[in-house]
């Protein structure tokens, strides 16, 4: 994963080491020497990530986040705050300008990868959702309410087999106000799905269990691959930490756990646990759009095809029938030429709602176009198919449709076809020209009735 980072010191010697190091794991490097240069630069660059450190002469660090997050040319960018003081007040003072993490100097190796090899994982996720927003595909959702949705409290599971290190982590996240199971608490890793959890915290030193081989597990499992790992590591054990940061971990904290530190963490995890699960919504949307007629929210022709394949695929397996029923609105021509196309629509919506209301759950209602709509009822014989549609020509013949700023109330009534699968040489074009045929029998035998092939 290569990445351009924006390197932020007053100190020439402090830039060039920062940028050996990062340019050693292929990292790209631009430099600020101070705080207005470095909002000009981030401006026009557009860096992945800004390494940024607190003291400098005129603007300072705190100042230049603070400006850097105003702009919302800027603000998407992580901020990593470079202090020579591990001091909380400091990092405090960073956090409430914006930052999203924090580096103590003199820069240790490992940490500095970890920072940045975590917040480009972040990074990969975000800009996901940022250009599906700027494509128009975030079906009306606008950044801010991303941000606000996605620093709601996170819903943590703590896997670490010390009761006094995992309840003592577990009170500061609470305090903080996520919720939080425990191990212990939870008595077993079992169904981890059914807990819903954002955010795993996996403790390496660990004995009861291997930590990393946990780790591949859970990006491995389908339910599991979302959720966020966040490693705690002794400062001893960094390699085993690497490695688990290879297979699939999205951070890592050293012990002793610094309580801002693991909050800062978390809250960066957590977001990026969101962020997938919103793009998971939005594919799902994706998909809805293409098999829901949007006028009715009824599913579409192509949607109702594919069923109407696996079903009829499935009767003859396992030999259990499958009917259904072609509803066509009587007059339909009328309605649209004496009230209007607008009206016109109505009708078609209120009949969408009226069929939806008077059909079994397992039932699914389809509209393949224009004034017509199907069912199709699985495991569904042809005197319970009938039935069923007379019950549902009644919903529609039973009260006039009030359609219209002008509440206009306009009597509809529906020819109904009804056909039923008759063996496995039949085929989907022969069900539903069967259907069509009921129908238009229906149709000249007086129409607001229901025929069926099967009678
Ligand atoms: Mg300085």
């Amino acid at each position: 994963m290569s990445a351009r980072i924006l390197v932020v010191d007053d100190i020439e010697a402090n830039r060039r080491l920062l940028q050996a190091k990062l340019e050693a794991q292929y990292y790209t490097v631009i430099q600020a020497e101070n705080g207005p240069q470095a909002l000009e630069v981030a401006r026009k660059e557009l860096p992945d990530i800004i390494l940024l450190d607190v003291m400098m002469p005129g603007m300072d660090g705190y100042e230049v986040c603070r400006r850097l997050k105003e702009d919302p040319a800027t603000a998407f960018i992580p901020v990593v705050m470079v202090t020579a003081l591990s001091d909380t007040e400091d990092r405090v003072r960073g956090l409430d300008a914006g930052a999203e993490d924090f580096l103590t100097k003199p820069v240790d190796d490992f940490a500095l990868m970890s920072r940045v090899g975590a917040l480009m994982r972040y990074n990969a996720v975000a800009s996901e959702l940022r250009q599906r927003q700027a494509n128009g595909l975030g079906g009306g959702l606008d950044l801010e309410s991303t941000k606000e949705e996605s620093d709601q409290p996170a819903r943590i599971f703590i896997v670490d087999d010390n009761p006094r290190a995992s309840a003592r982590l577990a009170a500061v996240l609470r305090e903080a106000g996520h919720t939080v199971v425990t191990l212990a608490e939870a008595g077993t890793m079992g169904d981890l799905s059914r807990l819903g959890v954002d955010l795993m915290i996996l403790s390496l030193p660990s004995k009861s269990f291997d930590a990393l081989k946990l780790c591949a597990h859970f990006k491995v499992t389908e339910a599991t691959r979302a959720v966020s790992i966040l490693l705690i590591c002794d400062p001893e054990d960094r390699e085993r930490a690497a490695k688990g940061l290879e297979i699939g971990a999205s951070d890592v904290i050293l012990t002793p756990v610094d309580k801002q530190e693991l909050l800062v963490r978390v809250r960066t995890q957590a977001r990026r646990a969101r962020y997938i699960e919103m793009l998971r919504r939005r594919v799902d949307k994706g998909l809805e759009l293409s098999v829901i007629d949007q006028l009715t929210g009824l599913y579409n022709r192509r949607y109702m095809m594919s069923q109407l394949h696996q079903f009829m695929q499935r009767s003859v397996m396992g030999g259990r029938p499958v009917s259904v029923m072609m509803a066509d609105i009587d007059h339909f021509k009328s309605v649209n030429d004496t009230y209007g196309h607008d009206a016109g629509d109505e009708v078609l919506q209120e009949i969408a709602t009226r069929l939806r209301e008077n059909v079994r759950p397992m039932d699914i209602v389809c509209r393949p176009g224009g004034e017509e709509f199907l069912v199709i009822m699985p495991e569904t014989p042809g005197d319970l198919a009938c039935a069923a549609a007379e019950r549902i020509r009644r919903a529609v013949a039973m009260a006039p449709f009030i359609v219209g700023r002008a509440a206009l109330r306009i009597q509809i009534t529906v020819s109904v076809g009804v056909s039923t699968i008759t063996g496995e040489q039949d085929t989907i074009a022969d069900l539903t020209k069967r259907a069509d045929q009921a129908l238009y029998q229906a149709k000249t035998t007086g129409r607001n009735r229901v025929e069926s092939t099967a009678a």
